[in-house]
């Protein structure tokens, strides 16, 4: 997380606004005089549920925390951050520690980069490789796959890696940061892989974080894989990502599997949106990423550890996705790996026949049980109940408590006592759990805007924009550091002079906006799409905040001027609003695939 993320998340606006003027609450919202311009009658409201600020006399306008500090202390940016990072208790680490911190990463990258390639090499080329070339090749592998995969071969030796890394000019703490060598007893190192056929780990921008190695004689253990250093993390690893990303987006589906080979065999085979989990069971962090390419996911399970994992953990997947996950399990006692090599269309049939893990779930609960002995119903409704309880979706919740109260032959109505019984202890366990973060700060949720985000990396990355920029305001941009971009990319001709005028602190913001990821079609149609939905978004934030203020002001009995003076700006917004359907109507092919777009994101 960014440090502005970290600072947002721990600053109340509520708080922050209150220490410069006096708020009263009212309704959801707070009041005071606007500090920004001279008035009688209040219309500076703060909105704790958006985090935001608007005055609507004669200033009509408003924005984020960060916004209200910079304009009460006539300050910019940075020392907005600054401020309200020291209030937040945030330390922000200097420019200099940021950059030691990201060329650190880089080194690591780097000498994990050429590792690989030098293993690559031995398993090609050296005649020590050929023990593992003839078990690759007893595996079925051909030459476009060891190469696709940049699969490799580590020699039986103490220090052959090191040397030759060493004499590349990395140096030995190097090596060990990125999990390369191992420091004996004695203070020694020496080479962690030896004698291994290796499977190098890529992220999804094809980075080499790590490796998997697999034991070519008898030495323990069969695999082996990097430690978790600055850039390798096991839990948010997805073996084969950086080949299948592609596919998994364009085929809309992923599937997991659990072995380096498996995955290998699948893309061999063209099943190229396969990608394995690391072994371990699939984690909260491997479906976010996932959850950026595709919200399908099937699992390939295991026959021993199917039921278990799908029990503990499926319907918390499909929480996090807000989609249903589904299950493939494999006949017993074989992988992916033997089903697809023996016969592809079976693997095909085993997809088209994947089950909801959720009903799979019951099929596993209830094989075992005699659903016509009172004893063996309680069980099943025991076991189903809490993980109906945790869906999230009611239309699926419903349909699931249906299916079950067929399947004992009780009452739904009984069932749905039960459930929320049930529900209800989840909520108290919950609560129970000690608070992670300071009582002193409690966490906001952090309002992402990905159509802000998307709209400016569209600018940064097509300076032919720049031409028809008129049509945005900097309003647009809820959040400030989006703002500060905008504004700052307005006044520049180029890139880096876009940087140079922004604070240190929002680089870090603007580099991961001009590397996302865009599409290459249709720029400038997607880009008026774009802006007539920040458009929209805007003028809609800002009139649910006018009409919160109009039902309070005719409430409390505000003057007949104030409320004229609302009304005229709220037929003002829908003059706004009015345009903008208009426009949307005209492009709605553009638009339709820009939602697209952005949900995958
Ligand atoms: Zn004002």
């Amino acid at each position: 997380m960014s440090v502005i993320d970290e600072v947002k998340q721990r600053t109340d606006i509520v708080e922050v606004v209150g220490q410069y003027v006096t708020l009263t609450k009212s309704g959801r919202t707070f009041r005071a005089l606007c500090p920004f311009h001279s008035e009688k009658h209040p219309s500076f409201f703060v909105y704790p549920e958006q985090q935001s600020w608007h005055c609507f006399g004669a200033c009509n306008t408003g924005g984020d925390a960060f916004s209200f500090v910079m304009k009460k202390q006539g300050i910019e940016f940075g020392e907005a951050l600054r401020l309200l990072a020291q209030r937040a208790g945030v330390t922000i680490p200097s420019r200099s520690e940021q950059d030691t911190r990201k060329d650190e990463r880089e080194r690591l990258y780097q000498v994990n980069e050429a590792a690989a390639q030098y293993f690559h090499n031995l398993l090609l080329s050296s005649p020590d490789g050929e023990k593992a070339k003839s078990y690759v090749a007893g595996r079925g592998l051909l030459l476009k796959t060891i190469v696709d995969f940049q699969l490799g071969f580590s020699l039986n030796s103490w220090e052959a890696l090191k040397q030759y890394l060493v004499e590349r000019g990395y140096t030995e703490s190097e090596l060990l940061a990125a999990g390369l060598v191992v420091e004996a007893e004695t203070g020694r190192t020496h080479d962690r892989f030896r004698n291994r056929l290796m499977f190098p780990i890529f992220d999804i921008k094809g980075r080499v974080t790590g490796f998997g190695a697999r034991a070519l004689d008898d030495s323990p253990p069969k695999y082996l894989n990097s430690p978790e250093t600055p850039i390798f993390d096991k839990s948010s690893s997805l073996y084969g990502i950086n080949l299948a990303a592609a596919a998994i987006r364009q085929q809309d589906i992923a599937v997991i599997v659990e072995g380096y080979m498996d995955v290998i065999t699948a893309h061999r085979s063209g099943f190229n949106n396969v990608i394995a989990s690391m072994g371990t069971s699939v984690t909260e962090k491997q479906v976010n990423i996932l959850k950026r390419l595709t919200k399908n996911i099937t699992l390939a399970l295991d026959a021993d550890a199917a039921g278990e994992e799908a029990m503990l953990r499926g319907v918390g997947y499909e929480n996090t996705l807000d989609a249903e996950v589904k299950v493939i399990v494999l006949p017993s006692g074989r992988d992916p790996d033997d089903v697809i090599k023996e016969d592809a269309k079976t693997w095909q049939y085993l997809l088209e026949e994947a089950l909801p893990i959720v009903d799979y779930t019951f099929n596993v609960v209830t094989a075992k049980l005699d659903l016509t002995t009172a004893r063996d119903k309680s069980l099943a409704v025991g076991n189903l109940l809490p993980i109906i309880a945790e869906i999230k979706d009611t239309v699926r919740q419903a349909h699931y408590l249906q299916k079950l109260a067929r399947l004992v032959k009780v009452s739904e109505r009984s069932l749905e006592a039960a459930l929320r019984r049930t529900k209800a202890s989840q909520g108290r366990r919950g609560a129970k759990e000690p608070a992670r973060e300071s009582v002193t700060h409690p966490l906001h949720p952090l309002l992402s805007s990905p159509i802000e985000e998307y709209c400016l990396a569209l600018l940064l990355q097509n300076p032919e924009l720049k031409a028809q920029s008129e049509a945005l305001s900097p309003e647009y941009f809820e959040s400030s550091q989006n703002r500060e971009i905008f504004i700052a990319w307005q006044q520049a001709n180029d890139l880096s002079s876009v940087k140079d005028k922004l604070d240190s602190a929002i680089w870090e913001h603007l580099d991961y906006l001009i590397t996302k990821s865009l599409p290459a079609n249709q720029i400038e149609q997607k880009y008026t799409s774009c802006v007539l939905r920040l458009r929209e978004k805007f003028l809609r934030s800002l009139e649910t905040k006018r009409e919160a203020v109009l039902a309070l002001e005719a409430e409390t009995g505000g003057t007949a001027a104030e409320l004229a003076k609302l009304e005229e700006q709220g037929i003002e917004v829908s003059i706004q609003l009015g345009e903008v359907f208009t426009q949307k109507k005209q492009m709605r092919s553009v638009a339709k695939e820009l939602r697209n777009e952005l949900r995958k994101r």
